[in-house]
C-alpha cells in the first residue's frame, strides 16, 4: 500500500503531461511486473484513426517523447487489431500472443473529449483481480489528471487551448526547431525533412457588429461553433488556439507555403459556408508566417499579425502570408521588438 502511495505521490507532482505519463506507465511496469507498458496517443485524423506511440518503460529502460517531438511515425489504428477494437468499443482488450508467451492489455483512455489514448500493458500472464484493479486504478488517477490539466490548458468556452498554453508549447516548439533545425549543426537528421512550422492568426471579421446587432450571448455562439469548423478543419497534430476575445492562433506544419495556404483557405472557406443560427454569414481574416528556428515569440505573432492587418485592409475574408508580402514589397522588415511590444 505504501509502495502505491509513493507512486501516487511522485505521479500528482508533475504538472508536465510526459512526465506525469512516463510516471504511470513506471508505476504500473513496477507494481504488476510487467514486460512492457506503452502508452499510445490517438489521432483522429482522415478516416482511420492514427496511433502515436509517447512512452515506452521496458525491461530495456524507458523512452519518452514529448508532444512536440516529432520522431515517430504515427502508425494507423487498423495495423493493430487489438488497439483498433479497445478504441472503437471503449474497453479492456486482452490479446494472447502465444508465439512469444504474452498477454497484451489494451486500456482505453478515454476523456471527455472522446477516446484519446491506449495503455497497452504486456505481461506474462493475464491480469485479474488485484493486479487488474491497480491498473484500472492507475488509470483513472491518469484520467482525472488530465481533465485537470485540460481545465487549465484549454480556454472554458471552446475548449480550444488557452493562452498560456500558447507561450509554453510555442516554447518547446522553437527549442525542438534549434535542436532538430536545419542549420546543419545538429547530427540528427528529421525524419521528415522539408517540414516547417507555420502560425497563423485568425480574427473574426466585424464581430463587434455582431455583438452589437445580435447580443453578447450570440456572439459568444459564433465564436463556439467557429472553434467546431477549426477543429474540423485542422489535423489532429495542428495546434489551435483560442488567443482571446475573436481572434484564434493556428500552429501547424507543413512542407511549403502551398500546403499551409491551402488549409487555411479551406478553413476560411469553411466559415464563410457555414450558416449562423439566426446571423447568417460570418466571415474572418487571417494572416501566416513561417516560423524560423532563431525567432521570439513576439516576433513570430508580431509577423502574422502584420500579415493579417493587410488581410483586413486589403477586403477582410481573406488570407495574407507575411513572407510573401515582403517579397512584393508590401511590409517592410519588422524591426527587433524592443521596449514597446505592440502585439497582443
Ligand atoms: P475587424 O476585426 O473586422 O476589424 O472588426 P471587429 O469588430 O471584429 O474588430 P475588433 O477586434 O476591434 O472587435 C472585436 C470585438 O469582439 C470587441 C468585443 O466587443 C468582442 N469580443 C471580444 N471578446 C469577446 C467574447 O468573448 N465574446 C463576445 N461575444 N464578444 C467578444
Ligand atoms: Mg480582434
Ligand atoms: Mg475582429
Amino acid at each position: 500500500m505504501i509502495h502505491v502511495l509513493k507512486h501516487v505521490e511522485s505521479i500528482t507532482q508533475h504538472r508536465d503531461r510526459s512526465l506525469l505519463e512516463l510516471g504511470v506507465a513506471s508505476a504500473l511496469f513496477e507494481l504488476v511486473k510487467a514486460t512492457e507498458v506503452n502508452l499510445y496517443k490517438v489521432l483522429n485524423e482522415g478516416d482511420t484513426p492514427l496511433l502515436e506511440q509517447v512512452t515506452h518503460v521496458g525491461t530495456d529502460g524507458l523512452r519518452f517523447n514529448s508532444e512536440f517531438d516529432e520522431e515517430h511515425e504515427p502508425t494507423p489504428v487498423t495495423e493493430r487489431p487489438e488497439m483498433e477494437a479497445c478504441v472503437n468499443q471503449v474497453q479492456i482488450i486482452l490479446r494472447h500472443d502465444e508465439a512469444n508467451g504474452l498477454y497484451v492489455h489494451c486500456f482505453p483512455i478515454s476523456l471527455e473529449r472522446g477516446v484519446l489514448g491506449v495503455l497497452e500493458v504486456i505481461c506474462t500472464r493475464a491480469l485479474v483481480d488485484d493486479d487488474l484493479g491497480t491498473a484500472e486504478g492507475f488509470l483513472g488517477l491518469y484520467r482525472n489528471y488530465l481533465n485537470l490539466l485540460d481545465y487549465s490548458e484549454r480556454d472554458t468556452l471552446t475548449g480550444l487551448r488557452n493562452r498560456k498554453t500558447f507561450d509554453e508549447n510555442i516554447g518547446k516548439i522553437l527549442g525542438n526547431i534549434a535542436r532538430l533545425g536545419s542549420d546543419g549543426s545538429g547530427q540528427r537528421r528529421r525524419p521528415r525533412d522539408g517540414y516547417q512550422h507555420w502560425l497563423a492568426v485568425v480574427d473574426v471579421d466585424h464581430f463587434k457588429r455582431i455583438n452589437d446587432q445580435f447580443g453578447h450571448l450570440y456572439g459568444d455562439e459564433v465564436l463556439l461553433l467557429l472553434a467546431r469548423i477549426m477543429r474540423q478543419s485542422f489535423r489532429q497534430q495542428d495546434k489551435l488556439f483560442r488567443f482571446g476575445g475573436e481572434e484564434f492562433v493556428i500552429v501547424l506544419r507543413a512542407a511549403s507555403e502551398k500546403e499551409v495556404r491551402s488549409a487555411l483557405e479551406r478553413f476560411r472557406r469553411a466559415i464563410e459556408a457555414y450558416d449562423f443560427p439566426q446571423i447568417g454569414q460570418v466571415t474572418a481574416s487571417i494572416g501566416f508566417t513561417m516560423i524560423k528556428a532563431d525567432d521570439t515569440i513576439p516576433e513570430i505573432v508580431g509577423r502574422a499579425d502584420e500579415a493579417l492587418y493587410v488581410a483586413k485592409e486589403s477586403g477582410r475574408n481573406q488570407l495574407a502570408n507575411y513572407e510573401q508580402l515582403l517579397a512584393e514589397g508590401r511590409v517592410s522588415v519588422r524591426e527587433q521588438p524592443g521596449g514597446d511590444i505592440e502585439f497582443f
